[in-house]
């Protein structure tokens, strides 16, 4: 069996949570480190719980609050050399480094990494396995590669970025160079684009279809549902939408 859960997913801190069987790893921390004691807490864990945390970049909503949460309770943290060079602030006695190219087993998760256009140093998402079950994750992207399609396809359940619509994007506060920023092709992923990489690959074996990383001033639910039940053909109620805020409780891979 395994299960995930979010602590909290969008551009004022992301924290995901996997676990199979006495194995538990946090996909990135961006939140303080009281606020992810207390959210860990809500999901029935103690930080010490954790087998360690795994970075997808150094953005600061995906390890801003890595260093005091890895130091304070001895955590591993995984990433790659780039992130690692582009992170002054991390924790050197905690870190392992890993190639976005190769899968490594962490407890009895299977991790396979990718990499990802995004405008960071080296980003990569991930692929959890138990052997039998694939659960993807896709936080930060620009754009679709053949290369992603082929690690998301026919996942038993996956978290997918849909980031901002982009009418409200072009019509929305932020300046220019921020608006081509979040819609350039190492920004952030579009429903539209979201959408489109759902439509390219194998969704057959979708249990979970989980919508992160959305903008709060570019984007809403609603409008991200809309744009992931086309593509799946599904009701718009199956899929979950993880909350900047209220993250998103438990969820179980069968
Ligand atoms: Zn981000
Ligand atoms: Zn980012």
């Amino acid at each position: 069996m395994m299960r995930f859960a979010y602590l909290g997913s969008g551009s004022k801190g992301n924290a995901a949570l996997v676990q199979c069987g006495r194995t538990t790893v946090m996909v990135d921390c961006g939140l303080p480190l009281a606020e992810a004691e207390l959210r860990l807490q809500r999901l029935g864990l103690a930080p010490d719980q954790l087998d360690g945390i795994v970075v997808t970049h150094e953005h600061s909503d995906h390890v801003g609050g890595i260093a005091r949460l890895a130091q304070r309770h001895r955590l591993p943290v995984w990433l790659t050399p780039g992130s690692l060079k582009g992170w002054p602030e991390a924790p050197a006695e905690c870190i392992r480094l890993i190639s976005p190219h190769e899968p490594f087993e962490l407890g009895e998760l299977r991790v396979e990494p990718f990499p990802v256009p995004h405008d960071a140093r080296e980003p990569c998402q991930y692929v959890f396995g138990d052997g039998r079950l694939r659960l993807g994750v896709l936080s930060d992207a620009g754009s679709v590669t053949a290369h992603m399609r082929k690690l998301l396809s026919a996942c038993d359940a996956l978290l997918v970025e849909f980031n901002h619509d982009p009418v409200m994007l072009a019509k929305g506060p932020y300046p220019g160079q921020l608006k081509r920023r979040v819609g350039g092709d190492r920004g952030h992923l579009s429903n539209a684009q979201a959408a489109g990489l759902l439509r390219g690959i194998d969704c057959t074996r979708l249990q979970h279809l989980v919508l992160i990383h959305l903008s709060e001033v570019n984007n809403t639910p609603e409008h991200a549902r809309a744009a992931a039940a086309a593509a799946l053909n599904c009701s718009e109620s199956w899929i979950a939408c993880a909350h900047q805020r209220d993250g998103l409780d438990w969820r179980e891979l069968r």
